[in-house]
């Protein structure tokens, strides 16, 4: 046997997927061998997570959630097979520099050459109390069942006349939270709709630390978002933040003042009493990421804030031979801006893209590629076929926004799927989740 270089891609996740595409793009066939290991078998595509977790089925059925799932989930050994990469399903426990293999919870090591980590990121609670052991999340398939679940709970009680008003409150306002928000407000639309709940019966709170929502976005996007939220019916809390998660309630305190700044200028109205007590049959919480638990296994330095492993533009990791670090794992400071790449899918799609071409290069004794840090448009779906989307500096809101929506996800399920499985993944989602719409 010819001595064949290992690639080992930990992480499904875009960041993975996008180096063994283009490893297998830029590689000549047989040349090298390349082994992706993630503990789940499906690669998700996280930003219909919220139709998944939302999506409006009129009861509970056998099968509902893998209908919905389905939408968003891809079969990762199916997708990487033609690529001719090998799929071990496993979770990751470690790195043997020394070796140079990786280490997996029930599987054999495996030896690599060249490594790429791209483990992803998980929830961040803060430390605030109660969250963990009360609160809901979206970050996983198992995330939206869980969520979709308890909502039918709450529903089925309140039909039954166990439940009073059912009080969700999402703590949170940037994308994932702004998204959910509309999106929920839509499906309990839709049992007004059926006769089976009155709009008194229910209430959506969303609590955001900042003055406004979206606040990575253009300050007129964050407007857009509360505008549409208001005209739905959520109940917008600004400037709170959250203190504690506990049974049937969510504690609020006003933000902390940034400098220069007095408690008379912020947004929330209960700064007198110092804090406000709301009600909550659920919390769910979007309000934080840090990086993977896993990642403090792998025996490398993690930033104090995000748990993340700092790297420069080509993301390899500055002490170790041929190993790379991409995706929400990463850290990557913009010299220009001086603040780090968000974690975005789109900048993890793109990390992937320069790793993979870098390992080819490397392969054949070519030079590095790096990050140039571009600006990604940007989409966010506010419930039904309304959308903000910035594109190429222009800005779009309501039905073209939810357009460019749709169009940004069929153009990413064509870059990993041959044209036919694409056009049909996409148009399934399309319609299992127009049922909120
Ligand atoms: C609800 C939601 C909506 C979002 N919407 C958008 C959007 O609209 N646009 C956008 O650009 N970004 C969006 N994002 C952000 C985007 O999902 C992330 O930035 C992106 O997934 C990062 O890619 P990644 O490859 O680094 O990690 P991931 O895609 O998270 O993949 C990491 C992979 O590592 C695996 N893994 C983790 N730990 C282990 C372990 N110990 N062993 C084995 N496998 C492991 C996981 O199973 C996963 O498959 C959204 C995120 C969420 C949660």
């Amino acid at each position: 046997m010819p001595n064949i270089p290992r690639v080992v891609i930990l992480g499904a996740g875009f960041g993975g997927i996008a180096a063994a595409r283009t490893l297998a793009a830029t590689v000549r066939s047989g040349a090298v061998n390349v082994t992706v290991v993630d503990r789940h078998a499906s690669h998700v595509f996280t930003p219909l997570l919220y139709e998944a977790a939302t999506g409006f089925v009129e009861h509970q059925q056998l099968g509902t959630s893998k209908l919905l799932d389905s939408g968003v989930t891809v079969d990762v050994p199916e997708l990487i097979r033609p690529w001719g990469a090998d799929f071990v399903q496993s979770s990751v426990e470690g790195i043997d520099w020394e070796k140079r293999q990786v280490l997996l919870h029930d599987k054999e090591p495996i030896a690599f050459d060249y490594v790429v980590i791209g483990l992803g990121a998980e929830v961040n609670y803060f430390g605030i109390a109660g969250l963990q052991e009360n609160a809901y999340t979206l970050k996983s398939v198992r995330d939206a069942d869980r969520l979709r679940q308890r909502v039918h709970d709450l529903l089925h009680k309140r039909e039954e006349g166990t439940q009073k008003r059912m009080e969700i409150v999402i703590g949170g306002g940037g994308p994932t939270g702004v998204e959910l928000a509309a999106e929920l407000t839509l499906f309990l639309r839709q049992h007004i709709v059926k006769g089976h709940l009155n709009p008194e019966d229910y209430n959506i709170s969303l609590v955001e630390a900042q003055p406004r929502l979206l606040g990575a976005l253009n300050p007129k996007l964050s407007a857009a978002a509360l505008s549409r939220l208001k005209t739905l019916g959520v109940h917008v809390y600004l400037d709170s933040a959250m203190k504690e998660a506990g049974y049937q309630k969510a504690v609020l305190v006003p933000r902390a003042c940034k400098p220069g700044e007095t408690a008379d200028q912020l947004l929330c109205d209960f700064k007198k009493e110092g804090q406000m007590e709301i009600a909550a049959d659920m919390v769910i919480w979007t309000g934080g990421i840090r990086g993977s638990a896993a990642l403090e296994k792998l025996g490398v330095v993690l930033d104090a804030r995000g748990k993340r492993i700092e790297v420069g533009p080509t993301f390899a990791l500055p002490d170790k031979k041929n190993a790379f670090v991409i995706g929400d794992s990463a850290l990557l400071m913009n010299p220009v801006t001086k603040q780090p790449v968000p974690w975005l899918a789109q900048a993890a799609v793109h990390e992937g893209e320069i790793v993979g071409r870098t390992i080819a290069a490397r392969l054949s004794g070519g030079k590095d590629s790096s990050y140039v840090f571009p600006t990604f448009p940007v989409v966010v779906p506010l419930g039904g076929k309304y959308a903000l989307a910035v594109v190429g500096g222009m800005t779009f809101v309501g039905f073209s926004g939810w357009v460019l929506k749709e169009l940004a996800t069929l153009r990413y399920f064509l870059s990993i799927m041959p044209f036919g499985l694409a056009l049909r993944k996409w148009w399934h989602g399309a319609l299992i989740y127009a049922g909120n719409d």
